[in-house]
């Protein structure tokens, strides 16, 4: 890559000009509330935008205009071929603006642009597109009621589905929320987290191009209180799908029960053990795993391989494999294609990220990084972090830091201690074990309590597999495969007499 090829996603950066106004019943529209927000860049620091801070009447507005497209039945009596097409030209649209949609991304939260233009844009066409594809290969089901009777169950779509998403990859989590709410036929409403509104808000407008009807995909812009507490109250939203904080997927909760008992679907935080014994069968290999595992898009990953539970005799060695991968992903600027780690998202997230750093050189030793950095002026970035000598009642080891930062637990004898160590945390997204031995690797997987658990391998996904969390992970319904068909449909059974 040459500078005259940096310099052209800079110049592409500075001429960026984002729709900012929410996106209902199929236009951008002008704000009810009179409040707005900055959206700053953590590449340089710099005001992006300013976006509407919508509030209850903005929102209220998106749900009147879902609520119809829902019961006109505009969306869910199409047929389902055209359905299926319209989806499919939603999907391709978002390939055919892959450098635009990436340019948001990168810009509103740091993120590499390589990674933007390989993962995420890709990621969520291909959701749409593998949705859209379910929409007439899945069929209802006959029950086994005997000659007299003939029993249909039928799923239906829920209704109105509020999607609530966070900054961490923006357009991938739209697309898990809205890719089967859409295809089971209900209609959206997004609120992207206040930090990266741009790329939702984009989707907005290419679903409707390419020929979603007006009012089935609405993305309103504007910060949790103001208009993600009126969202998850609303009377007349039927689902809420929800990523984030523990501590808001509680909130959703109390908004569902003191409202009209929305459903809500929670994919929360996690802390994920990477457990691993000194017969793993390639140490390098794992370092890598490792590595990458905790430190791609800046750690800022729910299912981040955070904590490393290593058989002593092993340790060593896999730190140093570690640490020589960690000095090829040091931060630098997002829109370098050749960057490999880009910013925390944002100056609040970075300080948070900074008393961590600073607490776990209280708590631990630390052996790697620890830094604040500023590969470009003005920017939020982090070193590539490890402490070792970490035990389980640190709060670095026990809190989601949502930073680049790995905590290294040692075991020595009882294999079981290396189970106990990798459950022993509030949450349960997802786990790793690595051994060569096949009945051991069997038998953690069983043990671990986690939603995913790879067995010498991190981080591998596809859209076929479920993800969601155990304990404070979330419950509730599973983003990605079939079954995150659950959470935005519901089951009628229907009895014909037939005596
Ligand atoms: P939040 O859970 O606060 O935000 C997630 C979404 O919820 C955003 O759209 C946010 O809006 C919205 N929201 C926030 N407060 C409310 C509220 N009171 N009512 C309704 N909606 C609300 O996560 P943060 O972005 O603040 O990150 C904080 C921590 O959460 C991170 O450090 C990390 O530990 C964890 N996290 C986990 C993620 C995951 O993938 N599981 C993703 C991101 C964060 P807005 O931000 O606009 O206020």
């Amino acid at each position: 890559m040459t500078d005259t090829a940096v310099r052209s996603w800079q110049d592409r950066a500075a001429a960026v000009v984002p729709e900012v106004g929410a996106f209902i019943d199929g236009e951008h529209v002008e704000p009810r509330s009179q409040a707005t927000f900055s959206d700053i860049s953590p590449r340089d620091g710099r005001v992006i935008a300013q976006v509407p801070n919508s509030d209850s009447a903005d929102i209220d507005a998106a749900v009147g205009a879902a609520r119809r497209a829902f019961d006109d039945g505009r969306w869910r009596d199409m047929s389902p071929r055209t359905r299926k097409r319209r989806l499919l030209a939603f999907a391709d649209a978002i390939d055919a603006h892959t450098d635009e949609l990436a340019l948001l991304e990168s810009l509103d939260v740091g993120k590499p642009i390589g990674d933007a233009l390989r993962v995420d844009v890709p990621g969520c066409a291909n959701t749409i597109r593998w949705y859209a594809e379910a929409i007439d290969k899945v069929y209802d089901e006959v029950a086994p009621t005997g000659p007299n009777a003939l029993a249909l169950v039928r799923r239906e779509p829920v209704g109105v589905v509020g999607a609530v998403i966070p900054w961490n990859y923006p357009l991938i989590l739209a697309a898990w929320k809205i890719g089967p709410a859409l295809a089971a036929g209900n209609t959206v409403v997004l609120k992207p987290a206040e930090q990266s509104p741009l790329s939702a808000l984009r989707l907005g407008s290419l679903a409707v191009e390419a020929g979603l009807p007006p009012g089935v995909f609405n993305v309103v812009p504007g910060d949790g209180p103001s208009a993600g507490e009126p969202l998850g109250r609303h009377p007349q939203v039927d689902a809420i799908a929800f990523t984030g904080s523990t501590e808001v997927g509680r909130r959703f909760l109390a908004y569902s029960a003191e409202s009209n008992l929305k459903e809500v679907a929670l994919e929360l935080g996690g802390k994920s053990p990477q457990v691993v014994f000194a017969d793993c069968p390639d140490v390098d290999a794992t370092a890598q795993a490792i590595a990458w595992g905790i430190f791609y898009n800046a750690g800022q990953t729910c299912h981040a391989g955070s904590r490393l539970v290593v058989e002593a005799a092993i340790e060593e060695q896999l730190l140093a494999g570690i640490a020589e991968v960690a000095h090829t992903l040091q931060p630098a600027d997002p829109l370098d294609t050749r960057t490999r780690m880009g910013a925390i998202v944002s100056a609040a997230q970075h300080e948070r990220v900074r008393r961590y750093l600073e607490l776990g050189q209280q708590e631990a030793q630390l052996r790697l990084g620890g830094a604040a950095v500023e590969p470009v002026k003005g920017g939020c970035y982090v070193e590539p972090t490890v402490f070792t000598g970490v035990d389980n009642t640190m709060r670095i080891a026990r809190d989601e830091i949502f930073g680049p930062v790995l905590t290294v637990h040692r075991f020595e004898g009882d294999p079981d201690r290396a189970i106990t160590l990798g459950n022993d945390t509030d949450y349960g997204l997802a786990a790793a074990v690595w051994t060569s031995d096949i009945n051991r690797a069997h038998r953690v997987a069983r043990e671990l309590r986690a939603g995913t658990v790879w067995v010498n391998c991190f981080d591998v996904s596809d859209l076929a597999t479920p993800f969601g969390g155990y304990k404070a992970s979330g419950f509730g319904g599973r983003d990605r495969s079939l079954h995150a068909f659950d959470h935005v449909t519901q089951l009628k059974t229907t009895w014909i007499g037939l005596g």
